[in-house]
């Protein structure tokens, strides 16, 4: 789980250092439809909701599995 190994945002770390508590997993590969696509720990993102948001400019796809 990545949110256990890593709790904080990596986005609010890498742009002003400061702690943020992780709300979601970001995948940075598209999920496929009702493919077998499974993230690893490189393939995902720890992030907030504020940046999660941002890299979905668009709207989080809802058959997109995001934990
Ligand atoms: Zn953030
Ligand atoms: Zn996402």
């Amino acid at each position: 789980m990545k949110l256990a190994r890593n709790p904080l945002c990596e986005l609010c770390l890498a742009e002003t250092g400061r702690p943020v508590e992780a709300k979601m997993v970001h995948h940075l590969d598209p999920v496929t439809e009702g493919g077998t696509f499974l993230p690893t720990f490189e393939e995902t993102q720890s992030v907030c909701y504020k940046h999660h948001a941002i890299l979905h400019p668009k709207g989080v796809i809802k058959s997109s599995i995001h934990a």
